[in-house]
């Protein structure tokens, strides 16, 4: 079944079943109705991991390679599979107990397999071997990645292919991933890494909330990792403490990174839909040109704020902006044009937005202040420091979340705490309850590339929804 040819839509923000599906094969169903996952037996993608070169098209996977362009136009996406992979692999952790071999069947060879024990060095292991000393010599004195030898630890595995007492080949595996294959040539020995790549498969989650994300989203089979994520992208849209209900729902569209036809780890969400007491909010993953993955709407906007609500995570509000307060060491009527929040001295501070330290240094009754020009409209400004975070000076950019400083209780301060004032357009505003811009929407460059992004993602949340529906309705049947 192949629809690859068929015109293309135009661009629509409108979820709606463009596409037949089939060959969709439900491997797992969650335990309740409400919670099902749906995985996708697919032909992999050869271009790895959630970029924007992600072409998935329901009708086009079972039949054809899904690197190519949505509007079938040729795409210059191959080199991205190998690099990425490679990336996802140098982040993997090795995992000796289910190492095996890359090249372990080159023919020819008579195997001998050690297993790393706790104290080998390479002497120990090749002496069990029945090699020597003057073998370990000579192989560390080979060329290529000889050195990754010295980085073994119990538990890898080491293969040896000896003839008449001489070492001809070495294969060290250091993960399921990697491997190092050291081979006798005339110019001495030569080591060589190889590495598999990760498969990435796509799949599909919903579930509906009872209690909380985390159970929903368990039921929906998906990982911490995941959830975590998936809280991340909405959080600054949902609170998923205090706005969560039930009946709450999610749907998401993640890869998933196999090897030899087994996961081996969860990639990224590519797209996602939250539901949060009739608001639905949707998240589209995309790559930039610079390599930089962020979550926009369909419309492309950022999914981020500009700013953080708060400098401190998880800290309580001492004291409120207040206009007219008594303050609490002067005992007159004295604007509190900030937010104290009450936290312990030391406790890290970060910039609530990406900008440009204007002042650090003491000022009166702020004590240890910073302040932050974030583009030619906001100001944030950070009072009462214990001290400032290592760098922090005029003139210095700081990144949103960045630590600029210790809670402390410098100037008119009756104990620790953070004093936070927030300016737009010069004009002080409740950090509490002021609108937070968004971030940066999508570049104008990339605009076109991730509309269409986008429009493939919204279908394919559609889609997969629908599939979903009409399983449980025939399994009611
Ligand atoms: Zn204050």
């Amino acid at each position: 079944m192949q629809h690859g040819h068929e015109p293309q839509p135009t661009v629509s923000t409108t979820p709606r079943p463009r596409y037949r599906y089939p060959r969709i094969h439900l491997i797992a169903v969650g335990l309740c109705s409400a919670a099902l996952v749906l995985i996708l037996t697919l032909v992999p993608s050869p271009d790895a991991t959630a970029t924007k070169t992600v072409r998935l098209k329901p009708d086009a996977l079972a039949s054809r390679d899904i690197g190519s362009d949505a509007a079938n136009t040729p795409g210059p996406d191959t080199p991205t599979a190998a690099d990425s992979a490679a990336a996802v692999v140098d982040q993997m952790l090795a995992d000796p107990q289910e190492a095996e071999a890359l090249v372990a069947d080159v023919p020819g060879y008579d195997w001998q397999e050690q297993t790393v024990k706790r104290g080998d060095t390479l002497s120990h292991i090749f002496k069990r071997v029945g090699l020597n000393s003057r073998d370990v010599y000579e192989v560390m004195e080979g060329s290529g990645d000889v050195k990754l030898l010295t980085r073994i630890h119990p538990g890898q595995t080491m293969r040896f292919a000896i003839e008449e007492d001489h070492l001809v080949a070495l294969e060290y595996v250091m993960s399921r991933t990697e491997s190092l294959l050291v081979n006798a040539t005339d110019q001495g020995y030569r080591a060589e890494k190889a590495v598999k790549s990760l498969t990435p498969f796509t799949s599909y989650a919903e579930g509906t909330i009872d209690s909380s994300l985390f159970l929903a989203a368990q039921r929906a089979g998906l990982s911490e990792g995941l959830t975590m994520e998936l809280a991340n992208i909405f959080g600054w849209d949902v609170d998923f403490v205090l706005d969560i209900r039930r009946g709450d729902s999610f749907r998401v569209i993640y890869q998933e990174l196999h090897l030899d036809g087994e996961k081996v780890r969860d990639g990224n969400i590519l797209a996602a839909q939250f539901t949060n007491q009739g608001d639905t909010f949707t998240a589209i993953r995309y790559e930039d040109d610079a390599g930089h993955a962020s979550y926009y709407t369909p419309d492309g906007d950022s999914m981020r704020k500009a700013f953080l609500r708060s400098p401190i995570s998880f800290a309580r509000i001492s004291s409120h902006f207040n206009l007219r307060r008594k303050h609490p060491v002067l005992h007159t009527i004295r604007a509190h044009k900030g937010t104290d929040y009450a936290a312990s001295r030391g406790t890290p501070i970060k910039a609530t937005g990406d900008g440009k330290v204007i002042f650090a240094g003491r000022k009166g009754g702020y004590g240890n202040v910073v302040i932050l020009q974030h583009g030619q409209k906001y100001r944030t400004l950070y009072a009462h420091m214990h001290r400032f975070a290592r760098g922090i000076r005029s003139g210095r950019r700081v990144n949103q979340g960045q630590t600029i400083g210790y809670v402390g209780s410098t100037g008119l301060a009756t104990g620790p705490h953070l004093h936070y004032e927030f300016y737009v357009n010069g004009a002080v505003r409740n950090p509490v309850t002021v609108k937070l811009p968004q971030a940066e929407p999508i570049a104008r460059a990339e605009r076109d590339d991730f509309m269409l992004v986008a429009q493939e993602m919204v279908g394919q949340l559609a889609t997969y929804a629908a599939a979903m529906e009409s399983e449980r309705l025939a399994r009611l049947d």
